[in-house]
C-alpha cells in the first residue's frame, strides 16, 4: 500500500505483457516475471503440470509472488521454484537457486533495489482432471471465505505460528470496525476493505489500532503482511 504522500523516487512496473514462456520436457517451465499468477496455473494445467494449482487463487504477477513467497492452502512458491534471474542494482544479472532465495513465510531475500526478471519452476506430471479439481477447490474455498468484488489488499497481517490472525482480530471484538473509509471485512477479519473513500492513512491507522487491541487482549503482536511504502501526507 502506497501512503497518501506517494513515493519520492522511481518505481518500476513489470506489466503482465512481460510474459515470455518456455516449456521444457522435464516438467520445467521458465516464465518472465510479469505473467499473472492465474495464467501460470492455467498454463500448468494445459501442460499437465501439477503443483501450480494454488496460484489460481492469488492475484498479482509471478514476480510479486516470488518476492513475497506467496501461497495458500498448504502450498507456496518455494515448493516449485528452482532458479530465479535477478537484475541487481549495478545492472548485473545474477541467478539465485531456491536455497539462495531464502524463502520463509511471505518473505524472500529480494530487496527493493533488485528486480526479478524470470524464473524456472519444476512441477510434476499430473492428469488434467486432478489439476482441474484442485484449481476449482482453491477458487471455491476462496469465494466462500474471503470478500470478493471489493477493494482489498488481501491478508493484512501475517498469521502468527500458533493461531490465525483473523481469529485474534475477531475475538478482540473488531469484526466490521471502521476508521474513516477503511473497514475490517466482516467476511474475513484479516482483510481490510475500502468502503469507497479510504485514505492510506485510514488504512494504516486501522492496522495500528488492530495491532494494539490484539496485543491488549491476547498478548500477541501482529506483524503487517502488506508492505506499507512511501511518505505519509504529513511528511511532504
Ligand atoms: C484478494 C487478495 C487475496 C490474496 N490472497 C493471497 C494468498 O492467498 N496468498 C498470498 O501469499 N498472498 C495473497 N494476496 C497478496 C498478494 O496478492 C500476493 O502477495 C502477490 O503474490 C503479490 O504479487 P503482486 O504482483 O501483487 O506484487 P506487489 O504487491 O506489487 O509487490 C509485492 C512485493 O514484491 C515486490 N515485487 C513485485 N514484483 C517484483 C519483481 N518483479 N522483482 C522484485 N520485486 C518485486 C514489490 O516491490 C513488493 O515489495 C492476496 C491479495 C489480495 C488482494
Amino acid at each position: 500500500m502506497i501512503r497518501d504522500g506517494g513515493i519520492s523516487g522511481v518505481t518500476i512496473l513489470i506489466p503482465p505483457s512481460f510474459s515470455e514462456i518456455e516449456i521444457y520436457k522435464n516438467n520445467k517451465i521458465k516464465l518472465s516475471s510479469g505473467i499473472l499468477d492465474k495464467n501460470v496455473s492455467k498454463l500448468a494445467f494445459d501442460n499437465n503440470l501439477g503443483g501450480f494449482e494454488f496460484l489460481s487463487g492469488i492475484p498479482g504477477n509471478i514476480g510479486g509472488a516470488i518476492a513475497m513467497n506467496a501461497g495458500c492452502y498448504g502450498s507456496e512458491i518455494k515448493d516449485i521454484v528452482e532458479e530465479v534471474l535477478i537484475l541487481e542494482r549495478d545492472g548485473e544479472l545474477k541467478s539465485y537457486n531456491n536455497e539462495e532465495m531464502q524463502f520463509s513465510y511471505r518473505k524472500s531475500v529480494i530487496r527493493k533495489d533488485q528486480i526479478i526478471i524470470e524464473a524456472t519452476f519444476k512441477g510434476m506430471h499430473e492428469n488434467k482432471s486432478y489439476i482441474k479439481g484442485k484449481m476449482d477447490e482453491v477458487i471455491s474455498s476462496k469465494k466462500v471465505s474471503q470478500p470478493s468484488k471489493v477493494a482489498t489488499g488481501g491478508s493484512t497481517f501475517k498469521n502468527p505460528k500458533e493461531v490465525k490472525a483473523w481469529k485474534l482480530i475477531n475475538s478482540s471484538g473488531l469484526s466490521g470496525y471502521k476508521i474513516g473509509g477503511a473497514m475490517i471485512s466482516p467476511i474475513h477479519n484479516n482483510f481490510f476493505i475500502n468502503t469507497g473513500n479510504a485514505s492510506a492513512k485510514d488504512f494504516e491507522k486501522l492496522g495500528e489500532f488492530v495491532i494494539h487491541e490484539v496485543e491488549k487482549h491476547h498478548g500477541i503482536r501482529l506483524e503487517w503482511e502488506i508492505h506499507l511504502i512511501g511518505d505519509s501526507i504529513d511528511e511532504i
